[in-house]
């Protein structure tokens, strides 16, 4: 029997991968604008929090950045997207390979729900064109799962179907399915916004755990979360009437102390 190493297209990733980098972003839909010249840099392997009110944009430029914006009938976009450096729309990079790199996890836990934990972790493998052969599955489920902090909990009933899983233990699941197809980047949308509050620490200290090894950049609403989880943030915010951009951006301490801006100082402080 082949090694893991040598027959699953699964690379190691390099320390310096993982650099996501938006430029001069604007969105579209239909006519209206939502989204205008948001520029910002997520560093590899730091957890970056995207905050700000409903509405201001910050689901649709996660959905730019892993391209599932392009998917959505009558929107459309401007600027750049690169990762490490490579344009993550250059029209001979495929879908899938930024899919794989750049994962997605969504606010509402979505495992396939009929489909056995096992099966849930390694579906994205087919489906960004990987090919593994059982025992490189059965080692990868352990390995998702145990970083997304499920395997003990699961590891006797991998053949039980996602959906008899507790809402935080699902989300984790979706955690794991993601680190399957090992991204490069992984974009989380709100993801414990419909959990309780054990479940969303026990999230919280999975997503550090994981900033060492993938980049994160997380939607949250929840300022306690924003400073307990990320090491940057960018403050978003659609004035009357305009477009959603970024009033401000930086180190999340110095965010949340000193304010540059006042309407960031009156986000950050529930005055709005
Ligand atoms: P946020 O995640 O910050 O709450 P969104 O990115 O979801 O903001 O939405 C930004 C703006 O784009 C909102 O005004 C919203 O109504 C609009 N929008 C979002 N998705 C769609 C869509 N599929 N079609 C039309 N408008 C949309
Ligand atoms: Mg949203």
């Amino acid at each position: 029997m082949t090694s893991i190493e040598s027959t699953v297209l699964l690379p190691a990733r390099p320390s310096t991968a993982g650099t996501l980098d938006a430029r001069a972003v604007s969105a579209w839909f239909g006519d209206r604008k939502v989204l205008d010249r948001v520029s910002l840099t997520m560093p590899q392997g730091q957890v970056t929090a995207l905050i700000g009110p409903s509405g201001c944009g910050k689901s649709t430029f996660l959905r730019i950045l892993n391209r599932m914006h392009e998917l959505i009938p009558g929107a459309a976009l401007a600027g750049e997207v690169l990762l490490d450096g490579t344009d993550v729309y250059a029209p001979e990079r495929r879908l899938t390979s930024a899919r794989r790199d750049i994962g997605m996890v969504f606010q509402k836990p979505n495992p396939f729900p009929a489909m056995s934990i096992y099966d849930n972790v390694v579906a994205g493998l087919k489906l960004t064109g990987i090919r593994a052969s059982r025992p490189e599955k059965d080692h990868l489920v352990e390995e998702c799962l145990g970083k997304a902090g499920l395997w003990r909990e699961v590891q006797d009933r991998l053949r039980q179907p996602g959906g008899a899983l507790s809402g935080g233990q699902q989300q984790r699941l979706c955690i794991a399915r993601s680190l399957a197809v090992r991204p490069k980047v992984l974009l989380m949308d709100e993801p414990c916004s419909a959990l309780d509050p054990t479940s969303t620490r026990r999230i919280e200290q999975t997503i550090r755990e994981l900033a060492e090894t993938v980049t994160i950049v997380i939607v949250t609403h929840n300022m306690q979360q924003a400073q307990r989880v990320s090491d940057r943030c960018a403050f978003f915010l659609a004035e009357q009437g305009t477009p959603g951009a970024i009033v401000e951006h930086g180190p999340t301490g110095a965010m949340f102390a000193t304010p540059a801006d006042p309407r960031t100082s009156d986000y950050v402080n529930g005055r709005f």
